[in-house]
């Protein structure tokens, strides 16, 4: 991430705080880390996106490669469930993030968030080497090729080169080694090793060398070895009591996921809803994950919103399912407004695989470049075929055995059906819209735009009488009136023009509607066109069909 980049998300932090998107929750009391709340337009905006995904996926599915519409039904299951939900799918043992400790100062990160400023080779001349030169620091470590000089928590390469390029300077001094740094990017990293230029690079450290030699691998925090903690496990899901008396009995936890709700209920819903595979079951809701590092505004956040889905399938359809499922849902990230090349597609490795996916057709992920992951990306939705994984541990674990097959009555065949799960989060797409969105211009009053795409714009449009006299206001309130019952605009009447158009610029309204002394003429009104700043006239009995043929009516 580059210093520009840097300032870009800083300036997207701050118009969010400004303009009501996203505060830090309890912020009144000094906030807590990892939470955030949704203020009167972040709560329309993330609203926008969770409803256009409902539409989309359960209410009005696209056809299927098939052709044929999709049967997709919707789920609103519970946060709490029993607690043998999470033993079945793996989560209460296996839902661990590996953590280091930093003794000294307490300080705790992600095992995988570890990045190391490795030296490639040390420079040939040895009198060079910091040993023997004359004006060495006696106490000047070796170095030692295998091992980073220096380390930093980061969560992409582009974050370490960032950090690094800030601070590194003060960290090679801290670690006490004679070196200057020259050259930062998160490619190629050039360190002054008393004039003689020695090449060095950004590299997570491998999981193996904390675990094998973690007193060897300098502190993230004081650029000193000795004082990590090999990783240990740590489970990520929040805990609580059901009931009056809090003892091991009445432990529950929160939902890490959503999906788990979806595959208790795959019974109830196939016995009940007429649904025949390949179908799919649909939940938009909380997840809660006590994130090691929680960073990076809300993108990693503890409480957060997911919309999965669950895609019930023959096994023999698995590989053709996944490939539409996937094509499919990067097409609707696109559809509503994620059309830069910020919006990329990444096939998993396999050794990135989960344990339910290796025998599978894949994982990808949709990405966004973020600011604060540029140039690398970060996650907004995984798109995985789940095998039978889950129908099966829950079939085991809950007794009911064949019982949570499906039947074909066509083929007269009994099998767990294959699943493909594309699961997105409704706040890192909120913040990819507003990424997405923000743009300096500055020729407009405001210095920056919000080009959200209309169908997200948290305000669709505003009515502006242009001045608070002769009957514009009560021209202006009867159209306010009417729009509101379909669309949610704004009527603004204070103020001057200029500072009404340039709240609405900050805000992304995509047009606003002035009533000026024309429409006391002849009954039209100004419309002003946010992305181009173009003005024209329509009749004010047309604003109606235009929002419809603009924006849509939802
Ligand atoms: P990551 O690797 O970034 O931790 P993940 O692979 O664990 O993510 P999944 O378990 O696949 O994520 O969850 C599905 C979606 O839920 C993600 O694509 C993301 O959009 C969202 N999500 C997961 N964890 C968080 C979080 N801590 N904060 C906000 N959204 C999240």
């Amino acid at each position: 991430m580059t210093q520009e980049t840097g300032s870009r998300m800083d300036k997207i932090v701050a118009l969010c705080r400004r303009r009501a998107f996203i505060f830090q929750s309890s912020e009144i009391y000094g906030g807590i880390n990892g939470f955030w709340d949704y203020g009167p337009l972040g709560a329309e905006l993330k609203r926008n996106l969770k409803n256009a995904w409902w539409k989309d996926i359960v209410q009005c599915p696209a056809a299927g490669p098939d052709g044929s519409w999709l049967d997709m039904v919707g789920l609103d299951s519970t946060i709490i469930m029993n607690r043998r939900v999470w033993e079945a799918s793996g989560h209460a043992t296996g839902f661990n993030d590996p953590m280091v400790d930093d003794r000294q100062t307490k300080q705790r990160f992600r095992a995988d968030h570890l990045f190391g400023l490795y030296v490639d080779a040390l420079p040939a001349d040895p009198n060079a080497s910091p040993d023997t030169s004359p004006g060495t620091p006696a106490n000047a470590p070796a170095l030692n090729t295998a091992f980073p000089i220096l380390t930093m928590v980061a969560s992409s390469a582009g974050e370490a080169a960032e950090l690094l390029e800030a601070s590194g300077r003060k960290w090679l001094k801290e670690a006490g080694l004679p070196m200057k740094l020259a050259t930062c990017t998160p490619e190629a990293v050039t360190l002054d090793y008393r004039g003689t230029p020695l090449a060095a690079k950004l590299a997570p450290v491998p999981a193996a060398q904390l675990k094998s030699a973690p007193g060897s691998i300098p502190s993230p925090f004081t650029h000193r070895a000795g004082t990590l903690t090999e990783p240990r496990q740590f489970n990520l899901m929040f805990k609580t009591y059901v009931g009056a008396v809090q003892d091991e009995e009445s432990m529950a936890y929160l939902r890490p996921e959503t999906a788990q709700g979806i595959f208790a209920n795959f019974r109830n819903i196939i016995d009940t809803s007429r649904v025949k595979v390949p179908f799919g079951i649909a939940q938009i809701g909380k997840a809660f994950r006590n994130e090691v590092t929680p960073r990076n505004f809300t993108f990693r956040s503890r409480e957060f919103e997911q919309m999965e889905i669950e895609f019930f399938i023959h096994p023999d359809t698995a590989a053709e399912w996944y490939a539409w499922w996937r094509d499919s849902r990067f097409a609707w990230w696109q559809s509503i407004g994620l059309t830069s090349s910020n919006l990329q597609m990444r096939a998993h490795d396999r050794d990135e695989l989960a344990h339910y996916a290796k025998d599978g057709a894949g994982t990808s992920d949709i990405e966004y470049r973020f600011p604060f992951t540029d140039p690398g990306f970060g996650e907004l939705e995984g798109v995985a075929h789940r095998t039978d994984f889950d129908l099966r541990q829950h079939a085991e674990f809950s007794g009911l055995g064949e019982k949570l097959k499906y039947f074909d009555q066509l083929q007269n065949q009994r099998y767990f059906p294959h699943v493909i799960e594309p699961s997105a989060g409704a706040d890192r797409g909120t913040l990819a819209l507003l990424c997405e969105a923000y743009h300096d211009d500055p020729n407009r009053p405001s210095g920056v735009v919000m080009k959200f795409h209309p169908r997200m714009a948290p305000i669709k449009a505003a009515i502006f009488p242009l001045v608070d006299k002769d009957s514009m206001p009560e021209i202006a309130t009867k159209l306010f009136t009417d729009l509101r019952r379909t669309w949610n605009v704004q009527l603004d009447i204070k103020q001057n023009i200029g500072k009404r158009y340039a709240r609405m610029d900050e805000v992304g309204t995509p047009y606003c509607f002035t009533i000026d002394t024309q429409t006391l003429a002849d009954q039209t009104v100004t419309v002003r066109h946010r992305d181009t700043l173009a003005q024209d006239r329509i009749g004010i009995s047309q604003v109606r069909s235009f929002l419809s043929d603009k924006i849509g009516e939802i």
